[in-house]
């Protein structure tokens, strides 16, 4: 049986009183070597429901539990030795002066062996095609390489809860596709729970599992050609169609079957 790394339980969260509540008494689970989705229009609460995972936001009810042990002021230390997150704008992630510094930055944290340091590094910056820029500042960088150093510095820490919050926005399709296999590949290697959000339909093929979000609800739990059958409803929340035509290829190509008229 597979652990549960993940859990929500009737969450529900607003960022101060006298605001609207960003989430709604939402639940899910995610469990060990599961690739999951987020998707849903931009304010749907994707984003919020990440910080809620790592500790950056509390909920006001509801519970929140990773690999067993519920996440609060007190056990973020041990809940971001679990979870790893990349966001959007790599700028805000960099410490280091150099690339190597930088993926080094959360190891020291932990207080790795400089030895097993100086492997992970190897092999974190192969992984994400960036080994040429050990030495190089991150500023030097264009947005996608941030990204995907950003990205080699979380793999680094060997979290078993990954997520990906819009990490790949900067890439351009190809890179995208490129480091989303690689991710796809460490992910099964460690049977890590990977949870992506994107408002990029595309992403959701690797998934195993998706939700999807809209107005700070869970309005479908589902596989990804279930949630693509319903294409008139997704358009009906915002989620924009011409991404759900253009996956019809990315869909074939993923040996994921699909209807022709769930398309249409
Ligand atoms: P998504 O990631 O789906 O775009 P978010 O989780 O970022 O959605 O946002 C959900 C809602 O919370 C939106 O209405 C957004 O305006 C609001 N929100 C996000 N961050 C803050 C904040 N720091 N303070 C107040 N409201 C916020």
């Amino acid at each position: 049986m597979r652990d549960k790394l993940v859990e929500f339980r009737n969450v529900s969260f607003r960022y101060s009183e006298g605001q609207p509540w960003v989430l709604n008494n939402c639940s899910f689970e995610i469990y060990e070597n599961e690739a999951m989705a987020f998707i849903g229009h931009n304010g749907s609460g994707k984003s919020t429901i990440a910080k809620l995972m790592n500790g950056l936001l509390f909920p006001q009810e509801g519970q929140i539990m990773i690999n067993g042990r519920q996440v609060t002021p007190e056990s973020i230390w041990d809940i971001r030795r679990d979870v790893g997150m990349v966001f959007q704008n790599p700028d805000n992630q960099f410490v280091g002066t150099t690339v190597q510094d930088d993926v080094a930055f959360g190891m020291e944290n932990r207080g790795l062996p400089r030895q097993e340091m100086v492997k992970r590094i190897d092999e974190v910056l192969t992984a994400v095609d960036m080994k040429d820029y050990l030495l190089t500042e991150p500023d030097k960088l264009s947005g996608g390489q941030k990204q995907r150093v950003a990205i080699a510095g979380v793999l680094a820490i060997f979290p078993q809860v990954l997520i990906l919050d819009e990490a790949t926005a900067m890439l351009d399709p190809k890179g995208r596709t490129e480091i989303m296999q690689t991710v796809a590949e460490i992910q099964k290697q460690r049977h890590l729970s990977l949870i992506t959000i994107t408002h990029d339909l595309r992403e959701v093929v690797q998934a195993e599992r998706v939700i999807v979000m809209n107005e700070g609800r869970i309005w479908a739990e589902a596989a990804p050609r279930d949630i693509f059958a319903r294409r008139a409803e997704l358009r009906d929340i915002g989620l924009d169609v011409p991404f759900v035509a253009a996956l019809s290829d990315n869909l074939k190509q993923a040996g994921v079957p699909i209807t022709h008229e769930a398309l249409n």
